[in-house]
């Protein structure tokens, strides 16, 4: 217990929030959380997918992910960790090519030899690098380009910049990207074997867990309640206000509470929104960021499509980078596929019916396995995140305001923060424990 109680509000109940309230109230402070989703989570919460309670996007844990493992031994759920040696492949020219390893690599069919030495060379190169501050000065694809060559780029790289950043796929930050390939590659019980995690239960074991440690310690809930105001006075906190209608008067005191410190773990560019006192170069730093959304189709089927956890496509008649049989990491009842359409929100298919994508999903899936037929399906969902992953460019850092920003009592961070880190439970976690542990110490 480090002084009086506090009342601290924290905006986003997605691992930052729930991370920054874990810390606060092992510290004797009483956080407030405000989630405008009905459950908490963030882009971790589950559903109940026809009685199935799974994640409305596929999560899976490396054995990097030291916060996110500290965080279940500390709820005791360490048991409740499940490793397993997932495969992957690549669908590329019509047939399913074993990926992942060495073998695979040389037994790739449609690569030149000295194409896939680059490759490999590269993706060696990435998992033994540990430092990363001359990557953080390179775009990204000119990057791989000039370490695989055109050759190996064309095949196995510009559709997973292209049909995930679209219009940004050039705007990259190297280092950003080799945090992503060392993640993976080095999450492995050897040179030929991945290994992957997920709890038992999926990450609805860890959120239910946590919010009951939360509560039990005086933290407070309120699910529904988006934030629509950060009112700030005088350069210091003064409360938030709660509520969908965005044209309220400052001075009305009708969903307003008092607080003089508060987080705020939601993306970053919806901060001017909330935010309109800060000063002006702040909000144009935040305006400036930019983010990708997610239109995530959940397939339940019948029979496997594969028996790969992770597939990336090369096809031009697929528009999607690859997709993840879940199933193939934590048991389910049934085989469970998840098909994410990456592309900015003001992408005109952002737009598109639930069925467009649905059906071409449908279409997708049973070209990749021809044995699936119709009655397969036993089951199409869609969701949405507008605000799914940030775009970081080269000096990403340095575009960003400051965390404890200059007002008195307001913090402000979200995915983008932890870079080079890639969005992550375990990065989100760590790093608003981090934020809660400078708020406890702030006068
Ligand atoms: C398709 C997909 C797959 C992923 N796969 C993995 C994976 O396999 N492994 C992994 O580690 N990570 C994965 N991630 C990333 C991981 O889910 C995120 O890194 C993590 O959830 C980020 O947590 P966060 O709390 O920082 O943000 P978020 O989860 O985005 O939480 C922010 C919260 O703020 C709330 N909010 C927004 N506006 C307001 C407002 N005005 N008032 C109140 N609340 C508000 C939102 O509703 C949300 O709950 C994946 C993400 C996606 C989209």
């Amino acid at each position: 217990m480090s002084r009086t109680p506090e009342r601290i509000a924290i905006i986003g109940a997605g691992p930052m929030g729930l991370a920054a309230a874990f810390q606060l109230v092992r510290e004797g402070h009483i956080p407030v959380i405000f989630e405008a989703d009905d459950r908490i989570g963030g882009m971790t919460a589950s559903f109940d997918c026809d009685g199935m309670e799974i994640e409305r996007y596929y999560h899976f844990h490396c054995t990097s992910d030291r916060a996110f493992l500290k965080m279940l031994a500390e709820l005791g759920l360490a048991d409740k960790m499940r490793w397993t040696e997932t495969k992957m492949a690549y669908w590329f020219r019509g047939r399913l090519q074993a990926w992942g390893n060495p073998g695979a690599l040389l037994k790739f069919r449609g690569l030149g030899l000295v194409a896939k030495f680059r490759y490999g060379l590269h993706a060696f190169h990435c998992v033994r690098r540990n430092d990363w501050r001359e990557l953080n000065f390179l775009e990204a694809s000119a990057w791989v380009k000039q370490w695989v060559g055109k050759e190996a780029y064309e095949i196995l790289w510009r559709k997973l910049f292209d049909l995930k950043f679209h219009e940004y796929a050039n705007t990259l930050s190297a280092a950003w990207i080799w945090s992503r390939i060392r993640r993976i590659g080095r999450s492995r019980y050897d040179l030929f074997r991945e290994k992957l995690g997920c709890l038992e239960g999926g990450s609805q074991t860890w959120l239910r867990e946590i919010e009951s440690y939360i509560r039990e310690r005086g933290g407070e809930f309120r699910l529904g309640t988006p934030v629509s105001r950060v009112l700030i006075e005088d350069g210091a906190i003064k409360g938030i206000r709660t509520g969908k209608r965005e044209s309220q008067e400052e001075d009305s005191e009708e969903n307003f509470e008092p607080f003089g410190k508060v987080i705020s773990t939601i993306p970053i560019p919806c901060v001017p929104r909330l935010m309109p006192g800060l000063p002006r170069d702040l909000l144009e730093k935040f305006r400036a960021q930019k983010n990708i959304a997610v239109v995530c189709v959940i397939a339940r089927l019948k029979r496997q499509l594969s028996e790969n956890f992770w597939l990336n496509i090369n096809d031009d008649e697929m528009d999607i980078p690859g997709l993840v049989e879940v199933s193939n990491l934590r048991p389910l009842p049934e085989h469970v596929v998840y098909v994410p359409f990456y592309m900015p929100g003001k992408h005109p298919k952002y737009k598109d019916a639930d069925e467009i994508f649905t059906d071409r999903v449908r279409y997708y899936l049973r070209r990749i396995n021809p044995a699936l037929r119709d009655e397969d399906f036993l089951g199409l969902h869609v969701h949405r995140y507008r605000y799914a992953q940030p775009v970081c460019p080269p000096r990403h850092l340095d575009n960003l305001p400051p965390v404890a920003l200059p007002i008195k009592g307001l913090w402000v961070a979200d995915t983008s923060y932890y870079y080079p880190e890639d969005r992550g439970v375990s990065e989100s976690f760590n790093f608003g424990k981090q934020i809660a542990k400078a708020v406890a110490a702030a006068p």
